[in-house]
C-alpha cells in the first residue's frame, strides 16, 4: 500500500472502526469485480459503514481529498456501475451492514428501510405484516434496496405496480461533502417544489448515496391464477396481452414472453427445469393473474380467457398450474432463462424497451436481421413484455469460436440500438448506463437531455467524487476524483 493509501484507510478507520474498512487484497477482492466477469478495477480500499453519520462523515473527507466513492449493494447489476476504475484511487462504499428495516406501518401501508437490506428481507418484513412489496426480480435474494433505488429496478410486476420509482415515498441521501438530505416521508401527497427525491433514482450513484428509502406498501395477493399459453408469434402475446387485461379487470399482475429458444436452453442447462407445453411452438407465455380479495375465482377467468384465446387462434396450447408447487416450476423456468444462458456460452445482451405495440414489428425486423448477420448466434429474446420491455439477447451457438462470436458485439448493438430508436423505444429499460453504456446514452439522448444531466451532476457534486465515469463521462475538473 502507498504511504498515500495507508494514511486514507487510517483516516477511514478513525470514522467507521477498524472493522470498517478493508485493505487486503483477498479481502477487497470480490468487490472489485462484477458478477458476470466483465468489469474489474481497483480501490485504495473498501468501506463498510453501519450508520448514516459514518457515510456523510466519510463523503466529507473524501471530498476534502478529492477521492472518488463507488457505492456498492448486492453486485449484481448489468452494467458494471458499481466497480471502481482501475485507477487504484477510488474508495468502494458498500453498504451492506446498513441493513435494518427502521419501521413498518401496516396502517398507513408503508416500511422504511435502510439500503443495505436485502430485496428478500423488505419483501418478508412487509409480508410478516400481513402487506405485499411488489419489487420482484431474479436476484432479489442479493440485490439491496439501494442497488434497486439506484438502477430504478423493473421486474416481474412492473405491469401493474410500476418500477421502483413507483414505490418510494421518500429518501435518506448522503451527498458529497457530507451534508443528509432526510426526506423519508411517508406522504402520498406532497407538492412542494422540485422532486428532488426522483433524481437519485436511477442515478447508480453518481449524485449521493442513498442510506434509507420509505417505500409504498399494498395489500398481499391473496389469490393467484398462473398459465403459460402457447402463441403463434410476438402479435399474438400483445393481442393476449390486451385480452387478458379486458377480461380479468386488469388483474393481470405478470405477462412474460418466453421463446422456445429459452426453453431449450433452460431444460438444458437447469436441473429440474421441464417443458410444460412440448411441440414445439416458437412463443410462449407466462401470465399471471392476483387479487387481495380471497373470493375471486381467477382460476377459473383465466381458463375462460385462454379458452376463447384458443378459439380465436391468438392461443395455440396452455396450461394452468393448479399447484403452488406447479407455479414455482412455471417460475423457475422464466426466472433461470439468464443462468442458461451463461451456461450455454458467451452472449450479447440488449435490454430494450419499446411502445407494447411496436413489438412485433420490432422483432420481426430485427430477428431476420440477427439470423442473416450473426450465423454463429441464436436469438433469445425474453422478458417482461408486459411492459414493452425486452431482452433481447443473442446467445452464441454451441461450438462456436467465442472470441469471434464476442467480436460481433459492437456491429449488432449498433443495428440493435438504432432499429430501437426508429421503434421510438429505449436501449436501456431497466439497468440502466453504468460505464458500459455511457456511450449509447451520448449517441441516444438528445442535446438538452444531456446538457441538463451535466448540470444536475455539477449541482449535486461539484468537484465529481461520486462514482466517477458512470453515467456521465467524467468532467475535466473532475478527472482527479
Ligand atoms: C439473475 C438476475 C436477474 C435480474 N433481473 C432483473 C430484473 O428483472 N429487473 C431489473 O431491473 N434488474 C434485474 N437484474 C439486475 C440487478 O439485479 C438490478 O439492477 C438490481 O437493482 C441491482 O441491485 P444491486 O444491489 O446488485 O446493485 P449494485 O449492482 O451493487 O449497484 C447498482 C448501481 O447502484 C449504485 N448504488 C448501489 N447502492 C447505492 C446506494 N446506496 N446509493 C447510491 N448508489 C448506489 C452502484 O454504484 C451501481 O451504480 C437482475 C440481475 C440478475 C443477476
Amino acid at each position: 500500500m502507498t504511504a498515500a493509501a495507508s494514511g486514507l484507510a487510517r483516516r477511514l478507520g478513525d470514522i467507521l472502526g477498524a472493522d470498517g474498512v478493508l485493505t487486503e487484497a483477498a479481502d477487497c477482492a470480490p468487490f472489485l469485480v462484477d458478477h458476470l466477469g466483465r468489469c474489474r478495477g481497483r480501490a485504495l480500499a473498501v468501506a463498510l459503514p453501519r450508520t448514516v453519520s459514518e457515510v456523510s462523515r466519510l463523503l466529507a473527507l473524501c471530498e476534502t481529498e478529492r477521492i472518488g466513492v463507488v457505492p456498492q449493494a448486492g453486485n449484481t447489476s448489468y452494467c458494471g456501475g458499481g466497480i471502481p476504475d482501475d485507477s487504484g484511487r477510488q474508495l468502494v462504499l458498500s453498504l451492506k451492514r446498513l441493513n435494518h428495516i427502521r419501521a413498518l406501518d401496516a396502517g398507513n401501508y408503508s416500511l422504511v428501510a435502510e439500503a443495505g437490506c436485502i430485496l428478500s428481507q423488505v419483501q418478508q418484513a412487509a409480508e410478516a405484516a400481513g402487506r405485499f412489496f411488489p419489487l420482484s426480480i431474479g436476484s432479489q435474494g442479493s440485490c439491496q434496496i439501494g442497488g434497486n433505488l439506484s438502477t430504478n429496478a423493473g421486474g416481474v410486476n412492473v405491469l401493474r405496480y410500476g418500477m421502483m420509482r413507483d414505490l418510494v415515498l421518500g429518501l435518506e441521501v448522503a451527498l458529497p461533502g457530507g451534508r443528509v438530505l432526510e426526506g423519508l416521508s411517508t406522504l402520498r401527497k406532497d407538492n412542494t417544489g422540485y422532486d428532488i427525491k426522483s433524481l437519485f433514482l436511477g442515478a447508480e450513484g453518481t449524485l449521493g448515496v442513498i442510506t434509507a428509502a420509505s417505500f409504498k406498501l399494498f395489500p398481499q395477493p391473496q389469490v393467484r391464477a398462473t398459465a403459460l399459453a402457447a402463441l403463434p408469434d410476438v402479435r399474438a402475446a400483445v393481442t393476449l396481452l390486451g385480452e387478458l387485461r379486458a377480461a380479468s379487470g386488469d388483474r393481470i399482475s405478470s405477462f412474460e414472453l418466453i421463446p422456445r429458444a429459452a426453453i431449450e436452453l433452460t431444460t438444458r442447462h437447469i436441473p429440474g427445469v421441464t417443458d410444460p407445453l412440448p411441440g414445439g411452438n416458437e412463443w410462449s407465455v407466462l401470465c399471471e393473474l392476483s387479487s387481495s380479495r380471497a373470493a375471486e375465482p381467477l382460476d377459473a377467468l383465466l381458463e375462460e380467457a385462454l379458452a376463447a384465446a384458443l378459439e380465436r387462434g391468438t392461443v395455440r396450447d396452455a396450461v394452468l398450474t393448479r399447484s403452488e408447487r406447479e407455479r414455482a416450476a412455471l417460475w423457475k423456468l422464466r426466472e433461470s432463462i439468464p443462468e442458461a444462458q451463461r451456461h450455454e456460452g458467451a452472449s450479447l445482451k440488449h435490454d430494450i424497451s419499446l411502445p407494447v405495440v411496436a413489438l412485433p414489428d420490432f422483432v420481426a425486423r430485427a430477428a431476420p436481421w440477427i439470423s442473416a448477420n450473426v450465423p454463429d448466434g441464436r436469438l433469445v429474446a425474453y422478458g417482461h413484455v408486459g411492459d414493452g420491455n425486452l431482452h433481447f439477447n443473442v446467445s452464441q451457438l454451441p461450438g462456436a469460436d467465442r472470441e469471434r462470436f464476442l467480436a460481433r458485439a459492437d456491429g449488432v448493438r449498433r443495428a440493435v440500438h438504432d432499429l430501437v430508436r426508429e421503434f421510438g423505444g429505449s436501449f436501456s429499460a431497466e439497468h440502466g448506463i453504468g460505464v458500459l453504456k455511457v456511450g449509447e446514452l451520448e449517441r441516444y439522448a438528445s442535446p438538452v437531455e444531456l446538457e441538463l444531466m451535466r448540470a444536475v451532476k455539477r449541482a449535486f457534486d461539484p468537484h465529481g467524487i461520486m462514482n466517477p465515469g458512470k453515467v456521465l463521462r467524467r468532467e475535466a475538473a473532475a478527472a482527479d476524483a
